[in-house]
């Protein structure tokens, strides 16, 4: 079957590059398609301090894990294309993805397309996105270089994103919905020995609005007094920054109604096995209880490895 690959991984983050790299060293005929930058998360993450070999310096952040990770694909000869895949049959000895580029065929399929920022779910939001809410502090940060800015949520993410934005912003309030951080200790022991680092407890952003088109005010409710605090930007600032982090939703509306899902999330066996032979899902895209990138990577090295035994079987 001439271009028809053994594998095709849809999704270049750790997972996708992680089966790339094991789909390359086991010379299968595999193809990695990724519609942007590789990483996913990880590439508008900047600490990462839990993957193994990976000790936080100033060398070292998400976007310079991501970029080994990627010249090892290369080096094991997985093949690249940058597209965006519209749609995908999967069942069948041949699945096919199409995209907006081209159509492509393999045996099997790795899914690693991996998960968003929930939004924040306050009314108005959507007209503010990109004019003061961000859900990237990495990519984001510097535009509020000395300004007020509020961080949403309570886990690792929100307190070491937040902790970030101290690097530039005059002040950051973490509004959370409870009054106790869900947090890594060790990450919360840092948060509180921060100084430009304030909470909000038992809050939640409920409306937001700004008159020139950029975010200058919000109201926060707490939610056992039901009382409501409006916040507005100071006069000399015109604006505020507000950045969100509670959680994350599965990338998975392309695989709708084909594949077995629990809440939007691919359910696999142990092996990565999907319900459907020869379809394969990693990373954060499964149902599972650790979405890290090293449990994403370990995911991709598992589906390759299996892809490579159902293509030669
Ligand atoms: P998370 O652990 O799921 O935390 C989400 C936070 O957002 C929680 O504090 C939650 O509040 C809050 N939240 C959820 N829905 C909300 C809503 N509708 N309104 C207001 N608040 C809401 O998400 P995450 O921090 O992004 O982390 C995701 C995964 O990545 C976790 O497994 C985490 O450990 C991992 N991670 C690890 C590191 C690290 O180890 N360095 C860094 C980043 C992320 P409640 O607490 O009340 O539920």
């Amino acid at each position: 079957m001439e271009n028809v690959y053994d594998v095709i991984i849809l999704g270049a983050g750790p997972a996708g590059l992680a089966a790339g790299l094991y789909a390359g060293r086991s010379r299968m005929k595999a193809l990695l398609i990724e519609k942007g930058q590789d990483g996913g998360q990880i590439a508008i993450t900047e600490e990462i301090e839990n993957y193994p070999g990976q000790i936080v310096d100033e060398e070292e952040s998400g976007p310079s894990l991501i970029a080994r990770m990627s010249k090892q694909v290369e080096k094991f000869g997985c093949e690249r294309v940058s597209d965006t895949i519209d749609s995908v049959e999967l069942e069948g000895d041949v699945k096919k993805l199409v995209g907006k580029k081209g159509e492509y065929c393999a045996k099997t399929v790795i899914l690693a397309t991996g998960a968003h920022s929930r939004p924040i779910g306050c009314k108005n939001e959507a007209q503010f996105v990109g004019k003061g809410i961000s859900f990237c502090a990495t990519c984001d940060a510097n535009f509020f270089e000395d300004l007020e800015v509020y961080v949403v949520g309570g886990g690792d993410s929100a307190v070491e994103e937040a902790m970030y934005l101290t690097n530039y912003a005059r002040k950051v309030t973490i509004i959370h919905r409870r009054d106790e951080l869900r947090a890594a200790k060790s990450i919360q022991e840092k948060a509180f020995a921060n100084d430009k680092l304030d909470f909000m407890w038992d809050s939640v952003v409920e409306e937001v609005g700004g008159d020139e088109g950029v975010l200058a005010k919000m109201w926060v409710r707490n939610v056992k007094t039901d009382e409501v605090t409006e916040i507005e930007a100071d006069e000399d600032d015109g604006l505020f920054g507000l950045f969100g982090f509670i959680g994350f939703l599965p990338n998975t509306a392309l695989f709708e109604g084909q594949i077995d899902m629990e809440k939007g999330y691919i359910v696999t066996d142990d092996d990565m096995r999907t319900n459907i032979p020869g379809v394969f899902a990693a990373g954060d895209l499964r149902k599972k209880s650790l979405r890290q990138v090293v449990t994403a990577a370990a995911d991709g090295a598992i589906a390759a490895t299996q892809a490579y035994k159902y293509v030669n079987e």
